[in-house]
């Protein structure tokens, strides 16, 4: 069915009422669209920002029909959206990224064996369902490993380190006893992403590549640029091209990976991906022309992408739980751009806001965290 572009004026569905949600409903009112947010009851910060809200289960389908009925397209913030509630509303508005690339994401097994058959480097990985098969897993693939639940896991939950064959009956009730993938330990030397969009035309734009440094599994800081090698970069971004493709993919996509250096060359795994805007692409807000959640409302309006190119390099730190108090004394530093996201409780670890420090190209190249 071909999409015309939208109009300004045009009302853009969103599931999802967290930080991502609300950055997208800030962005899309730029380019003349109005946001109407759809989540379940709770702290849902995006309902701040948008013309109109719906607070109602994703299974309710006599709101998801309401919701479907006055949006010209919907979009998400967030993977685990229930495929049924994406397949109702797909029977009645456009949802972009699609189903394809949601199935693909929610499920490790999936994720892998799809990256697997498009020859996209991973690390080994094979599918658990109970000690035993852990065990036999872990003979073949070695230790240490990782124990991962297939599915809801995010931030290092439903995640378990195996470090000795003992550890293996542990690790599965870690996690709870749930399917699972097990996968080789990666030594790596750094963390990166690849934040791109892919047009309606299949037209595909990468902003530049962040490095990522990661505490508890949680992010904690983005640089750009990252250090690693041209070559690197413009292998980073073949690989996303290739999923973004092989997914018929519409809107920003994050590609999370793993660099390792080995004799002096550059290698890449891919970790995972994320069918939405993410974290790690934050700074594209305060250092980029577009921001990647502006990339992501042209995209799925159908608009030709924007321009990612920087104008300054960045750090992006995020503000998790109690550090949101820090507010005013970021506010004061010059260059410094903060973001707090108007959340009602300020939960250990919880993303309560990010700030993002700018720096003159070429300023950061070669410094420490
Ligand atoms: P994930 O939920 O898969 O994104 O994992 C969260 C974080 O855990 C990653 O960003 C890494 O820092 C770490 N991690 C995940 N998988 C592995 C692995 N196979 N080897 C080493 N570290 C990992």
């Amino acid at each position: 069915m071909a999409f015309e572009p939208l109009r300004p004026g045009a009302v853009i569905g969103i599931l999802g009422g967290g930080q991502l949600g609300r950055m997208l409903a800030l962005a899309a009112p730029r380019l003349g669209f109005r946001c109407h947010i759809y989540a379940p009851p709770g702290d849902n910060p995006a309902f701040d920002v948008s013309c109109a809200h719906t607070a109602a289960a994703y299974e309710d389908e006599a709101a998801l029909a309401r919701f479907a009925s006055g949006v010209s397209v919907v979009t998400y913030e967030f993977e685990n959206v229930p495929s049924a509630t994406c397949a109702a509303l797909e029977r009645l508005v456009t949802v972009a990224p699609g189903r394809e690339a949601l199935r693909v994401a929610q499920d490790r097994l999936e994720e892998k064996t799809f990256l697997s058959r498009l020859g996209v480097p991973v690390a080994p990985f094979t599918s658990v369902a109970g000690v035993q098969d852990i065990e036999e897993a872990a003979s073949r693939i070695g230790l240490p490993a990782v124990l991962k639940t297939r599915r809801f896991g995010y931030d290092g939950k439903g995640q378990a380190k195996i470090v000795s064959r003992s550890g293996c009956a542990e690790a599965w009730s870690a996690i709870g006893k749930a399917p699972a993938v097990l996968e080789a330990f990666v030594p790596f030397d750094a963390e990166l992403s690849v934040i791109a969009a892919r047009g309606r035309d299949g037209s595909f734009v990468p902003f530049d590549i962040p490095e990522n440094w990661h505490e508890n599994h949680i992010l904690r800081q983005s640089r750009v640029p990252a250090r690693v090698a041209p070559e690197t970069v413009g292998w980073a971004g073949d690989i996303a091209r290739g999923i973004a493709d092989g997914l018929g993919y519409v809107g920003v996509l994050a590609v999370e990976l793993f660099l390792l250096r080995r004799s002096g060359r550059e290698e890449l795994l891919v970790n995972e991906i994320a069918p939405r805007v993410h974290n790690s692409g934050h700074w594209t807000l305060d250092a980029c022309h577009v921001s990647q959640f502006e990339q992501h409302i042209r995209a799925i309006a159908g608009w030709p992408l924007g321009d990612p190119s920087r104008h300054s390099d960045s750090i992006m730190q995020n503000l998790l739980g109690l550090e949101v108090d820090d507010w005013e004394r970021l506010a004061k530093e010059p260059q410094t751009a903060v973001h707090i996201y108007g959340k009602a409780e300020a939960r250990p670890g919880r993303k309560m806001g990010h700030f993002t420090r700018l720096h003159p190209l070429g300023a950061i190249a070669g410094k420490g965290k």
